[in-house]
């Protein structure tokens, strides 16, 4: 692949070249994967210049977190919907760290947001293909790069508000949003204290109909439980900030892009969106030592060495960390 080529089609936005960069970022090959290195590095050279100042943000990345059925397709579709109609370039990266393993794929795919897709300046990336053992998030990162680099305006990261995978829209993100659903509303509705932490925004949604009142009870829980918290950057406007909305009949839209765009424009004014990038960068730079490392364990030579030693291990002939420290050695993780 012509990775020169490949690095202007998509400066110059060209879709078939964004697409063809993801599925070289998602491929395990080694070989497609020294391309998929050349590519960013490439990109990373040509949009931050070495020795100028970073630059402010080009693209604003929203997370966008819940459990599945609260609505984040809707309201992604209608939330991207509203922003094409304002002249708005915008990416839908779907992070699904659950359908790796015994999970279950629980995004299922985006035929959904069929209205979006037909968009011209959206571009909804099909949800990454499951069996790959981790590194799912680490390669949305690079894809994130990748729309930051086509011009998209608005990345929305959609992660489901399971396990871990909060934690990584947290990562990925430079405004973190957190959608629920008005059902159980006087408890916390299993949320963890975590994620609640994490969150700018949180939306309680499909306020409408039978639901609008146990809505309105749910955000005013919610308004309180966020009032009580503390630790994160204080905000004159209160934030973070409780919210309703209904993606089904587009109400509130308005209002969750205005608290958007005003935290954004603030966090901007004041380099917070810069530092917790620079944050992010090492985040994902250490991230991604232990992802190929732990690689390197499932490669054939690393299996062969634990082979040998398992069996000593077995028999009681070896003590395990002992075992541990000269496979590691062997493999020159540890000097002879
Ligand atoms: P996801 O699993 O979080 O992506 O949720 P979906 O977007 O697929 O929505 C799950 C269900 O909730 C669907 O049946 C939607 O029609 C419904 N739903 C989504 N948004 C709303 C809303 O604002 N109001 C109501 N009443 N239903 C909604």
């Amino acid at each position: 692949m012509d990775i020169a080529a490949l690095h202007d089609a998509i400066l110059r936005q060209d879709r078939r070249a964004l697409a063809q960069s993801i599925t070289l970022i998602e491929s395990r090959r080694a070989s497609d994967r020294a391309q998929a290195m050349a590519l960013l590095g490439r990109l990373h050279r040509s949009t931050k210049p070495t020795g100028a100042p970073p630059r402010e943000r080009k693209a604003l990345r929203i997370g966008i977190s819940g459990a599945p059925g609260v609505g984040k397709s809707t309201f992604i579709e209608a939330f991207g919907l509203w922003l094409t109609k304002r002249s708005q370039r915008v990416a839908v990266l779907p992070v699904d760290p659950s359908s790796v393993g015994s999970g279950g794929a629980i995004l299922g795919d985006k035929t959904r947001m069929t209205r979006l897709s037909r968009e011209a300046s959206a571009y909804i990336r099909p949800s990454p293909s499951g069996g790959t053992t981790g590194g799912v998030a680490q390669r949305t990162h690079e894809v994130v790069a990748l729309c930051e680099a086509a011009g998209f305006d608005i990345i929305l990261i959609e992660t489901v508000g399971v396990g871990q995978s909060e934690t990584t829209a947290a990562q990925l993100s430079d405004i973190f949003v957190l959608l629920l659903s008005p059902e159980g509303g006087d408890e916390l509705q299993g949320i963890k204290r975590g994620i609640l932490e994490m969150a700018d925004l949180v939306i309680i949604n499909k306020a409408d109909g039978a639901l609008q009142s146990a809505a309105l009870r749910t955000c005013a829980d919610y308004a309180a439980a966020l009032r009580v918290r503390g630790g994160q950057a204080w905000h004159p406007a209160g934030y973070p900030l409780a919210m309703t909305m209904s993606a089904q009949e587009t109400q509130g839209i308005g209002a969750v892009w205005k608290a958007i765009h005003n935290l954004a424009e603030w966090r901007s004014a004041e380099g917070m969106i810069q530092k917790r990038r620079m944050r992010q960068a090492h985040y994902w730079f250490v991230d991604s030592i232990r992802q190929s490392m732990l690689e390197q364990l499932e490669s054939s030579r690393a299996q062969n060495h634990i082979q040998e030693f398992s069996h000593k291990v077995a028999r009681g002939q070896m003590a395990p960390s002992v075992a541990a420290q000269q496979v590691l050695r062997a493999l020159g993780f540890l000097p002879p």
